[in-house]
């Protein structure tokens, strides 16, 4: 009997399934460890092993995680500097149905580290791409953090000048405004996690309530939790060790100010709505019992 194969939907590549041993064709994007070596999976294992090549941040790193656990393959740096110029020939190598691992140095390959013009571009010749799970910083420190788990927003590491730091913040900040309200996740090298706790704390407010995850599954894990003040003024005064997440939870909600209020009705108004339905639109956006948000508004016409 034959199976008749379902026609390719215009905007999937086939991912298969990938039981132990089995590695697909394409390209596989390979989680490692985050410190804990005994967190590389027995599927990550078979990945490199059966690999054609394993595509690297940095072939001493992942060179000696390989040969760890015995496995002889061929590495190919893959960096923020060469991943332009390597795409087409990795295209060629996965055109020719080889199987190409992707692993960074830690964790969740293209979380903060190279990898997403590979993929991007895989995807756009239609080429299988598929991911062994494992490892991620951001979302550990997240659920060790004890902030709201959703939605969180993950940042990644904030521009490293102080100008430049705060001008992302702003718009951060902004958006909260406009009713963003999410846990937000950033990266921090050690030796700026002092300056940059102190941009949170004046970009976000010093009240937000935070967390700082230090050497995650690692010996010295650790997890500090307190207001973005607070935390400021101990790493102003204790040097972090170690690699650390941020976690920030989210913006208190404000109470809609009167001109706030004011300028949502005049706005509504504005694009043509009646009274009353401004007055609807506005409460349901702002939460506000609509009998005020039309009284306020009848004022505002008077
Ligand atoms: N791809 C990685 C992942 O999935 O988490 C992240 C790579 S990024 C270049 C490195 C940053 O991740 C570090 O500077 C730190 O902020 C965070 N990180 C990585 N490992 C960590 C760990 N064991 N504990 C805390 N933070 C970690």
């Amino acid at each position: 009997m034959q199976v008749a194969s379902e026609p390719p939907e215009p905007n999937r590549t086939p991912t298969g399934t990938a039981p132990i041993g089995l590695t697909p064709a394409g390209l596989t994007l390979v989680a490692t460890p985050i410190g804990n070596m005994a967190d590389l999976s027995p599927r990550a294992l078979a990945s490199f092993r059966d690999a054609d090549a394993v595509l690297c941040e940095d072939t001493r790193v992942t060179g000696s995680l390989l040969a760890r656990h015995g496995v002889s393959v061929t590495m190919i740096p893959l960096h923020e500097h060469n991943e332009d110029d390597q795409i087409p020939r990795l295209l060629a190598r996965l055109q020719a149905g080889e199987r190409l691992a992707l692993a960074s140095d830690a964790g969740t390959p293209l979380v903060s580290d190279p990898g997403y013009r590979l993929v991007r571009a895989a995807i756009a010749e239609g080429l299988p791409v598929s991911a062994v799970p494992g490892p991620n910083a951001a979302v550990m420190a997240l659920t060790l953090s004890g902030l709201p788990p959703h939605p969180f927003l993950f940042h990644g590491f904030l521009p490293p000048k102080a100008a430049a730091r705060l001008a992302v913040l702003a718009g951060l900040r902004a958006a909260e405004r406009a009713g963003l309200s999410a846990t937000l996740i950033f990266y921090e090298a050690p030796h700026r996690l002092g300056e940059m706790l102190a941009g949170l704390a004046e970009g976000l407010g010093g009240a937000r309530p935070a967390a700082v995850a230090r050497e995650l599954t690692k010996r010295f894990e650790e997890v500090r939790r307190g207001s973005l003040a607070e935390l400021a003024a101990w790493y102003a005064e204790n040097e972090a060790r170690g690699e650390v997440v941020v976690v920030v939870g989210p913006a208190p909600e404000e109470a809609t100010g009167e001109a706030d209020l004011d300028a949502q009705l005049q706005a509504a108004v504005a694009a043509g709505l009646s009274l009353r339905d401004a007055a609807a639109t506005v409460a349901e956006a702002t939460g506000l019992p609509r009998k005020q948000v039309y009284q306020r508004a009848l004022a505002l016409k008077g």
